[in-house]
């Protein structure tokens, strides 16, 4: 393709790409598709010669679409959301077209020198310890296990890098039961092993039990195990639930003990004054991963992470072959050093346009209105009847069950859940997951998304109120 062509599609994408947006309501919200529907339409094996952007475009419409599940639908109230907005779009528009690989600060000391600006912006903003210093990683998991390998490096004074786990004591991760899988995940690449997580026990509230903490540690070191790391939620993914960081952080303190924290979807969400105030103990804290690119209206991929003391994860990642060397290697951070890839995208650039597009003020008014519009739809389930919340709101995350009068065991309730989430989904008019709470299904609702308004909210539950009564009520012969 030339550069004249290429700038006459870009015209046409990007028209495209407005129309998209404006009418994407006209989607079902998870894609309907069958499995294999999609692979079925696209040939086994690439094209001899080239075939004109018109046809490909057009291919693009008639098999991907469907194929798609629509993440920026405001009636998208699935998982979390992966929110992104347009001056986001434009950005990554622009990052594309740069194609630049970001490595080291010499292949584009733009990246590297906005990504520090960057980090700064969102730790402020965040109102996080001055101390804490930034990059941005690909995701939670990969910030995560980054602090897992700094943790191992600070357990065993650098002998994991240098020799590897293999022959000394087992190195232990604690984490509570509601603990997003990233964190095994990260153990288990860490070398840890996932026999070597502690899924320690969670309160009432479904925060982590700091004297069950206090006890796996000290049952560890008295059988000759070293904890390395512990990782406090702030937000966990099933029900939002929140660790109490200040008692956590004593025993981490005390122990001398890598705290890692995850508040990789409601890290956003301390933007604001009045949630940042319910967090204590930030002093304790040696690394915390949050995603802009979950709630902070910029596209995926974009987590940024946090270090008191980055030299920890510098001395076990650091590699520096010839071919590597640059002018600048003193100067400047190498994120490089602070991540599992070598090659890094250019993702400062999107913060940098959400950031300045929105301001502070407005990123504010859109996340507060999210957690108040869940604190309204609790209200609407409260007083629905068969219906009952679950868990409370924690941040834009509620969970609620339909208790028809039927379902009277707790198998039935957790059987007529699932086929009330499964008929939702198979409607299209918005997008809903489940989790377990206290052992049974519930259905979450989660509100983030960057073009979600009240009467999405309040369409979506009407849907789900429907879509409920048109479960039939099993007859006795069918239940005996
Ligand atoms: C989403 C999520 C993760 C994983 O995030 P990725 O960026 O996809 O790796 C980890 N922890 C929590 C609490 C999450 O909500």
């Amino acid at each position: 393709m030339d550069i004249e062509a290429f700038r006459i599609h870009a015209h046409r994408f990007s028209d495209w790409m407005a129309d998209y947006l404006a009418t994407i309501e006209q989607y079902p919200v998870r894609s309907q598709v069958q499995p294999g529907e999609i692979s079925a339409q696209i040939p086994g094996a690439c094209p001899v010669q080239g075939e004109p952007m018109e046809a490909i475009f057009a291919d693009f419409q008639e098999k991907i679409l469907p194929g798609i599940t629509h993440w920026q639908h405001p009636r998208f109230f699935a998982y979390f959301t992966a929110n992104s907005s347009p001056p986001s779009v434009l950005a990554e528009m622009l990052t594309a077209t740069l194609g630049a690989q970001c490595m080291l600060w010499e292949t584009s000391p733009a990246a590297t020198e906005l990504e520090e600006r960057m980090t700064v912006w969102l730790r402020d903003l965040l109102d996080l310890p001055a101390e804490f210093i930034g990059s941005i990683q690909d995701s939670a998991s990969a910030s995560t296990l980054s602090a897992i390998i700094a943790a191992c490096e600070k357990a065993t004074s650098g002998r994991a890098s240098r020799e590897g786990l293999a022959g000394g004591p087992p190195l232990v991760v604690y984490a509570s039961q509601e603990a997003h899988s990233s964190i095994e995940k990260g153990a288990r690449i860490a070398g840890i092993g996932s026999a070597n997580v502690r899924k320690i026990p969670v309160r009432d509230d479904y925060g982590m039990d700091p004297a069950a903490l206090a006890g796996a540690i000290a049952e560890d070191r008295a059988a000759g195990r070293i904890p390395a790391c512990i990782v406090a939620c702030f937000g966990a993914t099933g029900l939002g639930s929140v660790d109490p960081l200040p008692e956590i952080g004593r025993i981490a303190r005390a122990e001398d003990i890598h705290l890692h924290v995850d508040a990789a979807w409601a890290g956003s969400a301390l933007i604001l004054p009045e949630v940042r105030a319910t967090l204590a103990g930030l002093e304790y804290v040696d690394s915390f991963v949050f995603n802009p690119h979950k709630w902070l209206f910029t596209n995926f991929d974009c987590s940024t992470f946090y270090m008191r003391d980055p030299s920890r994860l510098a001395a076990a990642l650091s590699l520096t072959p010839t071919y590597l060397e640059s002018h600048a290697d003193d100067m400047t951070p190498e994120y490089r050093d602070w991540s599992i890839a070598l090659g890094r995208r250019f993702r400062a650039l999107k913060l940098w346009f959400v950031m300045r597009s929105y301001g502070a003020e407005k990123m504010r008014d859109m996340v507060r209105n999210h957690i108040h519009w869940t604190r309204h739809l609790a209200g609407l389930i409260r007083g629905a009847k068969n219906f009952e919340i679950a868990t409370e709101p924690r941040f834009a995350l509620l969970t609620f069950r339909f208790t028809p009068d039927w379902a009277t065991s707790d198998d039935q309730l957790d059987a007529v859940n699932e086929e009330l989430l499964r008929r939702v989904n198979d409607d299209g008019t918005l997008y809903l997951t489940k989790t377990r709470a206290n052992g049974r299904i519930v259905i979450r609702f989660m509100i983030g998304q960057t073009y979600t308004t009240l009467p999405h909210v309040e369409q979506g539950w009407a849907r789900i109120q429907e879509l409920a009564r048109q479960i039939p009520t099993p007859s006795h012969d069918a239940e005996s």
